[in-house]
């Protein structure tokens, strides 16, 4: 795809910024990218996600506009993939959900749930049931621990600190490309398509555009990272809890993410004891093979989300575009966001945006 304008500011490189700054790049625009820290991403919540690609078990959580965007991802990542500077593990080995005894009232109520996504996207594959020996044939180092759960064919994840890495070396390694790290920004600092100008700036600062889009909140999540060699899941797994979803996601060799809590605060302080002791006890339970696994990492970040929690692109004036509210559903939806911003840039309106019912506001009061 060309764009019909030359250049653009890129505001923040998290998953967004970059996406748009390979995205535009690729398109022969020119593209300067500002990062209020480093190539690292160390303030993006793209770095600490666990990326799991999951539009039916989300919609646990989620409305049908979000299950349709999560769908139309999962199809969309191969080919955004495809031409990065670097591999990035991605695959679509399905989602199993399980549950212990106690908590099959709560996996009764997500089944039904699921069953109705399943009637309004009938484009998703059918959810199955699963008695304990089809778990253990499907994960056999599981074996026939739980005697129910619940598997959601052609789910997917990828791999969000490769996809991260990647996306940065394809743009080192792109003429069209300028990367200012250390350089916050906002977008009242450019005069879009004035002598000297960019021709469009696209704020992507995820939390940090809160002080311009006051509806902005963060919702608190903590993850662990565990190395693991004693554990071999192929795919994520969910376990039924009454409080949050927590999932345990399989990264290349050996790591595992644990998480999420979920917990309506933009506080970004540690991680509390109660937090780690859940998510810990959970992947215990799921697998004693965690027993003797090495804490990588405890992280803390904070999902960029709006009232609805839905996401939002707005253009609070002519050649500003923000795009904003990914909430936790960022890797799952930023294709359906990326394909949708570039055709408000190439056409000014968007048909993807009418299909997905997604907001592209043009007044700042959102
Ligand atoms: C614990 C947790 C688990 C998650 N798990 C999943 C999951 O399994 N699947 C999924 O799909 N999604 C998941 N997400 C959600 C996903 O990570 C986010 O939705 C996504 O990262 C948001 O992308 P973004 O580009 O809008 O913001 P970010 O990724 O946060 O990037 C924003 C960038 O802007 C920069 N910035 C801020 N202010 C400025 C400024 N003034 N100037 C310049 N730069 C600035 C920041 O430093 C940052 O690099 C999870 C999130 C969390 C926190």
């Amino acid at each position: 795809m060309s764009v019909p304008f030359q250049s653009a500011a890129i505001i923040g490189a998290g998953l967004m910024g970059r996406l748009m700054a390979v995205t535009l790049a690729q398109a022969g625009c020119k593209v300067a990218l500002y990062e209020a820290g480093s190539p690292e991403a160390e303030g993006a919540a793209a770095r600490v996600a666990a990326a799991m690609l999951a539009p039916l078990a989300e919609s646990a959580v989620a409305p049908v506009s979000v299950v349709r965007m999560g769908h139309y991802g999962l199809s969309r990542w191969p080919e955004l993939l495809a031409p990065l500077a670097k591999p990035v593990f991605f695959q679509r080995e399905g989602t199993l959900v399980l549950w212990h005894r106690q908590d099959a009232a709560e996996a009764a109520r997500l089944e039904r749930v699921l069953a109705h996504t399943g009637t309004q996207v009938p484009e998703l594959a059918p959810m199955q049931t699963l008695a304990g020996a089809d778990i253990a044939a499907l994960e056999p180092s599981l074996g026939q621990r739980f005697a129910k759960g619940l598997f959601l064919p052609g789910e997917g994840q990828l791999d969000n600190r490769a996809l991260l890495a990647s996306l940065l070396a394809t743009l080192q390694a792109s003429a069209n490309v300028t990367l200012h790290w250390q350089s916050p920004h906002v977008p009242e600092d450019f005069s879009p398509g004035a002598p000297g100008q960019p021709d469009w700036v696209i704020d992507c600062r995820g939390l940090g555009a809160r002080p311009q889009w006051r509806a902005l909140r963060g919702v608190r999540g903590e993850v662990i990272r565990v190395h693991a060699p004693e554990v071999a899941l192929q795919r994520p797994t969910r376990l039924v809890h009454p409080r949050y979803p927590l999932y345990i996601a399989p990264k290349p060799d050996h790591l595992f993410v644990i998480g999420a809590t979920e917990i309506e605060s933009d506080d970004m302080s540690p991680a509390s004891v109660r937090s780690t002791l859940e998510l810990l006890s959970a992947a215990y339970a799921v697998h004693s093979g965690f027993a003797e696994a090495r804490i990588v990492e405890i992280a803390t970040q904070c999902r960029p989300t709006l009232p609805d929690n839905l996401p939002a692109i707005r253009q609070p004036q002519a050649r500003v575009l923000q795009i904003n509210g990914l909430y936790r559903h960022g890797f799952m939806i930023a294709p359906a966001l990326l394909d949708t911003a570039m055709e408000l840039l190439v056409h000014g309106r968007s048909a993807l945006a009418q299909g997905f019912g997604m907001a592209t506001t043009t007044s700042d009061d959102a």
